[in-house]
């Protein structure tokens, strides 16, 4: 079987070894011509020219695999004929559940309050997880994992999606309850993808449902959160801190009022990363789905974006 690797030269090195590994049967290329090639293998950024992708040339993929999660880039591309899969990796889910817990532990225990400045803090010890409540918006394999992870540190945890399926251990409100998970959310963390539905969901009228002195922790994407109400209810004191991991425009540009904001953290789109050796596998598997007419795994359901 032969596939396109549609990403990054740079890529190139990490991917290439870890794919043809997993999948010894596979003829991995970065040139050639595209009626040739039985599957693309794609990541942002490619070409790099800025320019989007055009994939009507790929007459007999019979798949695109995406290796990042989140696919707004490529699923409203109209030359995308093919069936398009996102990633959905062991060492993604890892990486955020790690990023998340972490942030949270942050703001839970309070710990930016014991820089050393030679004052002695004794006065206000943390609570513990379970007096402390945490909403995760959006509940799928990435907010689903973080949701679980919080939970078993004792976080008293409330999910929300927008079908609201159920998850053993976690209470998970469905779309029309945004204000009810908002409404809970000492600590937010939000883990939806970039859609239509999704664009600008927490604009002022939604933060102001937060609780007093809120955080919110944003490894999704950038355009889940309205920048200048964002801003606006920080430096009113509505809300503590804001843990900013994705932004519209990536890089952050250097002018920009987050870089200097003293309560928001940025970390430049971090969270998590999709790892070849755990990841390779995984393509693997679709590659041969595609190439036997089976069901491929994690598919994109297009009208929805996600
Ligand atoms: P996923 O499995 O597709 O889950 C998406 C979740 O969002 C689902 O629970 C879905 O609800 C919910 N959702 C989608 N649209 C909604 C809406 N309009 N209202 C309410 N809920 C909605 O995606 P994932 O793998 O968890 O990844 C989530 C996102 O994380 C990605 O799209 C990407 O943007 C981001 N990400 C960031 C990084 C990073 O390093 N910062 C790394 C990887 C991914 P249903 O369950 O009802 O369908």
């Amino acid at each position: 079987m032969r596939a396109f690797f549609a990403a990054r030269a740079a890529l190139w090195n990490s991917w290439a070894p870890a794919l043809r590994a997993a999948c010894p049967e596979l003829d991995l290329a970065r040139e050639g011509d595209p009626a040739g090639f039985d599957a693309v293998i794609y990541a942002p950024g490619f070409p790099k020219d800025g320019r989007a992708m055009d994939f009507a040339p790929f007459t007999r993929a019979r798949l695109v695999q995406s290796l990042w999660a989140g696919v707004e880039r490529i699923a409203p591309n109209p030359t995308l004929i093919q069936p398009l899969c996102r990633m959905v990796d062991p060492g993604l889910a890892q990486g955020m559940v790690e990023y998340c817990a972490g942030w949270t532990l942050r703001a839970h225990l309070g710990m930016d309050r014991f820089a050393q400045d030679g004052l002695w803090r004794n006065d206000c010890p943390p609570p513990l997880a379970a007096q402390r409540r945490v909403s995760v918006l959006g509940m799928g394999e990435l907010g689903g994992a973080v949701a679980d992870a919080l939970a078993a540190l004792g976080f008293r945890v409330t999910g929300w999606s927008a079908s609201g399926r159920p998850r053993p251990g976690i209470e998970v409100l469905g779309g029309p309850d945004l204000h009810r998970a908002l409404g809970r959310a000492d600590i937010l963390v939000t883990l939806l993808p970039d859609t239509p539905a999704t664009r600008d969901l927490l604009d002022a009228d939604r933060l102001a449902l937060l609780p007093q002195g809120a955080w919110i922790i944003n490894p999704g994407r950038g355009t889940l959160i309205v920048e200048d109400d964002l801003l606006a209810a920080l430096n009113s004191g509505r809300l503590s801190h804001a843990v900013l991991d994705v932004f519209r425009t990536e890089p952050l540009p250097p002018a920009h009022p987050f870089w200097s904001h003293p309560q928001i953290t940025v970390t430049p789109h971090v969270a998590a990363e999709t790892r070849p050796a755990s990841a390779a596998p995984v393509v693997a598997e679709n590659l041969r789905r595609a190439m036997a007419g089976r069901p491929l795994l994690h598919q994109v359901d297009r009208a929805r974006g996600y």
